[in-house]
């Protein structure tokens, strides 16, 4: 089993489901022990390689922004190209996703640049169709370079990861400063980080937070990492709590309508963005 997933999305399925708000006490125990084979795969292969050198190599590649001269709805069409083949029922493609998490902000009166990050958040899964293998596309984030909280799920996968060889790296703080801020700090490489560079240029610092934090459940959901954070990362983590739901529950959402949302989006995606961006 190489590649565990045959789709990006589900990863996000599993995380709905771990979080799905209906869910019994027991269940979520169970959790590690009842979810699917290639669920547990996909975490054993994250865990594993999801290294301090893995971490430097990938922004050496990606950080330079020299893969593509694209807009933003064109990146759309280009993640459109990702199909399910292995979930019949659901013909949810990228955009609908997209358009779904923006249009039940929307719904709630959010400002219009949350809208807008609710549209792009998972933009940065463009790296899964150049090539990245999935686990450096999707999963939860967690900090490389120090100690593993055992608020992440399926933590036990870490110990074939090289890094529990390096004493340095299985301190508290391991190669950061307490309370240095997460900005200093390497989260595992994904479509957040990615994306975060891509666009954060164009997006208040809000916005920014909740795409380059959207996976990191360890801190948003289950409150790890505290010791790293400052007081902006406090402060900015109430927006990515904020983001969360419409990530996770937006997709039981009625399909909506790509063509007719499709001016309204387009002067919303002007508003911030230039014709087209590096990414
Ligand atoms: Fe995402
Ligand atoms: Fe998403």
């Amino acid at each position: 089993m190489a590649e565990p997933f045959t789709h990006p999305d589900q990863w996000d399925d599993t995380v709905r489901e771990r979080y799905n708000p209906n869910r019994k006490t027991e269940e979520f125990r169970d959790y590690g022990e009842t979810v699917h084979p290639r669920v547990r795969e996909f975490y054993r292969l994250n865990h594993t390689h999801q290294t301090v050198h893995f971490n430097r190599e990938a922004r050496r590649k990606w950080l330079n922004l020299d893969h593509a001269e694209m807009g933003i709805w064109e990146m759309m069409d280009e993640l459109n190209k990702l199909v399910d083949d292995s979930d019949p029922d659901t013909d949810l493609s990228q955009i609908d996703h997209n358009l779904q998490t923006a249009e039940a902000m929307r719904r709630d009166g959010a400002p219009r640049w949350m809208q807008l990050t609710g549209l792009i958040h998972d933009l940065g899964k463009v790296l899964w169709l150049w090539g990245e293998p999935q686990w450096a596309v999707v999963g939860d984030t967690f900090p490389v370079g120090c100690a593993w909280s055992d608020k992440i799920v399926f933590h036990q996968f870490f110990t074939a990861n090289p890094d529990a060889a390096v004493p340095e790296f299985q301190t508290e703080n391991g190669i950061y400063e307490p309370g240095a801020g997460l900005d200093q700090v390497m989260l595992s490489w994904g479509h957040d980080e990615y994306l975060y560079h891509v666009t954060k240029d164009y997006l208040p610092e809000p916005a920014q937070y909740m795409i380059r934090y959207h996976s990191f459940y360890p801190a948003h959901r289950e409150g790890a990492y505290t010791h790293l954070m400052n007081a902006t990362d406090r402060e900015m983590f109430e927006w990515v709590r904020k983001f969360n739901p419409y990530d996770l529950y937006s997709k039981a959402d009625a399909p909506p309508d790509a063509k007719a949302l499709r001016p309204y989006y387009d002067e919303l995606i002007n508003e911030f963005f230039p014709a087209k961006i590096r990414w």
